[in-house]
């Protein structure tokens, strides 16, 4: 049922078995899983996939798991939405929201590489799960973990926003904030893994994890009629789901199931958090670390694991970087909420306004086919927003009439 060849070094290209290992011993890079594709291509079809239930499952022979899944049954195949009013709004012939912010069963993309990672874990044979985390990924090893039946510790920086806190420790999770940022987190859970038998999804168990994020990309090929759109805006964070989306589309051409993959990957960043953003318009792939001071916490790794190769593909790929301010931000929260019924959490705004920035500077052109990446919800992060303070009125219809008319001569005046 497998099609994993095995993991094999990004840099040096080593190979290893199938293993929880996520840094190669020769070089320190990254390991990724690796496929025999000559055989997938034998079974997978446009016809098969299109024949099977609506979750990211449908793309199992590009998973790397050995047997059936066994968490996250339900995840995947978010709606992928033509946005006409908000591409008139911002200048876009075609644009296309592909929405995880109502991601079943945690609300946002994380879901994909949970399911991905637990389902592998459980494998694996570990009997304890975790994650550091910058609250999405918290909420979803915690419900995930929870519906599992496994024991999950779960570390995340002191400052994150209340609900996410709130949807981390509803579901019985072992939670512990600490005092520090995520790169502090992040460091103590590799010093935890290293002890104790825990699969911590994003940690030891990250080549797995990573995979998850490739059905995002799939789902908008499909989802466009099998093919890749011109331009596509990705939220980066570690740097994970932009690389991981452009491995899923170029799979998809090597498998025959598009016909190319010559999308501009796009990457949006705050500028209280930007890296990844500055290394590319400084024209380098060498990430200078910085300290995260943004409302978009989910996106604040100041030193991002794929920072490296989130700038290969952004630059291969003829795409750019961009960062913006937190007042851009909530703008664009706003802007995406009435333009298209669609409330996303800061991260979501982030992309919104990175957007209309390569809009504005003529990267993304009006006649491109533009897809966003909407990856987490706007519930979560309601302490960042400020919107104007609501008057209450008497259970009168004069005192309802009063405030039409105010209404009308506001819009008259
Ligand atoms: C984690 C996260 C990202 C980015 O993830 P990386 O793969 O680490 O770049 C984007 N959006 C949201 C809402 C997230 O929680
Ligand atoms: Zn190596």
């Amino acid at each position: 049922m497998s099609y994993v060849k095995g993991l094999k070094c990004r840099v040096c290209e080593t190979p290893y078995p199938v293993e929880p290992l996520a840094i190669c011993e020769e070089c320190f890079g990254p390991l990724e899983v690796d496929y025999d594709y000559d055989a997938i291509k034998t079974k997978l079809t446009r016809e098969e996939i299109a024949s099977r239930p609506p979750t990211l499952w449908r793309y199992r022979e590009l998973l790397p798991l050995d047997a059936d899944p066994t968490v996250g049954l339900q995840t995947g195949f978010t709606p992928l939405i033509r946005a006409d009013r908000l591409a008139r709004t911002i200048g876009v012939r075609e644009l296309y929201i592909k929405n995880d912010a109502v991601s079943h069963p945690s609300l946002s993309f994380k879901d994909r590489v949970v399911a991905v990672a637990l389902s592998k874990a459980r494998e694996f044979g570990f009997e304890a799960v975790g994650c550091a985390s910058t609250g999405n990924l918290a909420n979803s090893v915690a419900a995930n973990a929870a519906a599992a039946g496994l024991p999950a510790y779960i570390l995340i920086p002191d400052n994150l926003e209340k609900n996410k806190i709130i949807g981390t420790q509803v579901y019985g999770a072992n939670l512990v904030p600490v005092r520090g940022n995520y790169d502090e987190v992040n460091r103590l859970c590799s010093e935890i893994a290293g002890r104790y038998r825990f699969a911590f999804v994003n940690v030891n168990l990250r080549p797995f994890y990573g995979e998850g994020s490739k059905t995002f990309g799939y789902e908008i090929a499909e989802q466009l009629g099998w093919h890749a759109p011109d331009a596509v805006v990705v939220p980066m964070a570690g740097g994970s789901l932009i690389t991981k989306i452009y491995k899923g589309l170029n799979e998809l051409a090597k498998l025959g199931l598009i016909d190319r993959a010559e999308t501009r990957f796009y990457g949006a960043q705050a500028a209280g958090c930007n890296p990844i953003a500055a290394a590319v318009k400084a024209g380098t792939r060498d990430i200078r670390p910085v300290k995260p001071d943004t409302i978009a916490k989910s996106l604040s790794i100041g030193n991002p694991a794929d920072g490296y190769f989130a700038t290969g593909v952004i630059t291969e790929t003829g795409g750019w970087s961009e960062d913006v301010s937190d007042r851009e931000i909530l703008e664009s929260i706003e802007l995406l909420a009435a333009a298209e019924g669609v409330f996303a959490e800061t991260a979501g705004g982030t992309t919104l306004a990175v957007t209309r920035k390569l809009i504005e500077q003529g990267r993304i052109r009006p006649e491109d086919r533009v897809v966003i990446a909407i990856t987490g919800n706007g519930l979560k992060t309601v302490e960042a927003l400020q919107l104007e303070e609501l008057n209450s009125i008497e259970p009168k219809l004069s005192a309802f009439e009063a405030l039409l008319d105010k209404q009308r001569s506001a819009i008259a005046a």
